[in-house]
């Protein structure tokens, strides 16, 4: 099998695994048990806590966990806008995020809330000059992902940062593509709010964490016990927090490491792609985008048909993101970089991970390319384009 869908979900790694494993046997007490078994698990999901701070910058005091990246998400959006009711609701996002925070917008907005959905640039970038202009008296919150997970576009973070400090406004980025891949000092970057989750960086599903900047009052989501000083309730998923706490420990000690492999694997990969199939092109920023994205298009394909041909072949990939696949509908992202409907349709995510190899690389190119072919060989379409190219008297094809 190459696995090839790691903005889906990662491999959980190994050392991972290990930390994780006492949790789950002799290490099971709860954390707030005031005997030593439990304060033994109050001190792993403690240094856990230290060690994701410490890869943002920030205090471990700082971080929050939850259950995923959605629930993080929900939390800093809904809760914001909550607390902030007498002062104004209108929030601003964009157009590409992810279903997490578009879905929790919409339902802000039958509660009351206005929402400005800022577009991108062909490349998949917010337009900060219409994030400016957007800013009303009664924003109080600005939310726009980090990465984009489809296309894995990196947002200029640090000037949205600027923007919602001059204004005072919150600003929340939904960071769980980007968090261990790239970067993300939260304090120079001005972010108030940050949500990730562990399964996208080799750690287990089911964890996520809320970065709360000391200082911004944000008010419980999830009530009932004293848990992370009673502001996210229900007893810690310890061995998950461990599990997530080294994951982001490993991805610190590897980012520099990882993200120039990955950069030139995918460079590889986008290099052989656009220039051996013809009709093909590349969605998102060449450049400002995660080491291991790569998002294509392919003219006269199906994405869907692609992605099952490439499965019989034992390769993983995705179209469009897992949550728009299953249902039939372009993706929201494709079309907001200004693609049609059939190219959008023809799309494949090829997203690489810490364990992808120079030859799983070759062999995926070539099954793309012989199923590109395939299913356009089969396309009335495409028979119909080509006889449009011929050149008329000639009986020549047309060559790529
Ligand atoms: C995966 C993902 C989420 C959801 O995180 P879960 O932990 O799977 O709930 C949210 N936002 C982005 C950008 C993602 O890629």
């Amino acid at each position: 099998m190459i696995y090839l869908d790691n903005a889906a979900t990662t491999r959980m790694a190994p050392q991972v695994r290990e930390a994780m494993l006492p949790c789950l046997s002799e290490r099971f007490g709860n954390p707030s048990s005031l005997y030593s078994l439990g304060t033994k698990s109050r001190e792993t999901v403690d240094e856990a806590r230290k060690a994701i701070g410490q890869i943002l910058g920030a205090d471990g005091e700082e971080i929050y966990f939850t259950g995923s990246g959605t629930e993080a998400d929900n939390w800093a959006l809904k809760s914001a806008a909550l607390d902030q009711k007498e002062r104004g609701r209108h929030i601003i996002t964009s157009k590409i995020e992810h279903h997490a925070v578009l879905h929790t917008c919409r339902y802000l907005e039958e509660q009351g809330y206005e929402v400005t959905y800022l577009d991108v640039d062909e490349w998949g970038i917010v337009k900060l000059s219409q994030l400016e202009r957007a800013i009303r008296r009664d924003t109080v919150l600005i939310s726009v992902m980090a990465a984009n997970n489809e296309i894995g576009t990196i947002q200029p973070l640090g000037k949205i940062g600027q923007i919602a400090g001059k204004h005072g406004i919150l600003f929340h980025t939904d960071a769980v593509q980007a968090f261990g891949q790239i970067p993300l000092p939260v304090k120079k970057l001005g972010i108030s709010l940050l949500s990730a989750s562990a399964h996208k960086i080799y750690g287990p599903k089911g964890v996520g964490f809320l970065y709360i900047k000391k200082g911004v009052g944000l008010s419980s989501f999830i009530h009932g016990g004293a848990q992370e000083k009673g502001r996210r309730a229900g007893t810690e998923n310890t061995a998950g927090i461990a599990g997530f706490g080294r994951a982001a420990e490993l991805a610190g000690e590897e980012m520099k490491e990882r993200g120039e492999r990955e950069r030139k694997l995918r460079d590889y990969l986008i290099r052989r792609v656009l220039g051996e199939i013809p009709y093909s092109r590349l969605n998102g920023h060449p450049l400002q985008r995660l080491p291991g994205n790569s998002n294509f298009s392919f003219r006269f394909v199906e994405g869907e048909a692609l992605l099952i041909l490439l499965d019989m072949e034992g390769i993983c990939v995705s179209t469009g993101s897992a949550c728009t696949s299953g249902s039939s509908q372009a993706s929201h992202v494709l079309l907001a970089l200004g693609l049609s409907d059939e190219t959008a349709h023809g799309s494949l995510r090829v997203t690489l991970g810490r364990e992808t190899t120079g030859a799983e690389i070759d062999r995926t190119v070539e099954a793309i390319k012989r199923n590109v072919a395939k299913l356009r060989s089969k396309s009335p379409a495409y028979a119909d384009f080509l006889a449009r190219q011929r050149p008329r008297g000639s009986s020549r094809g047309i060559r790529f």
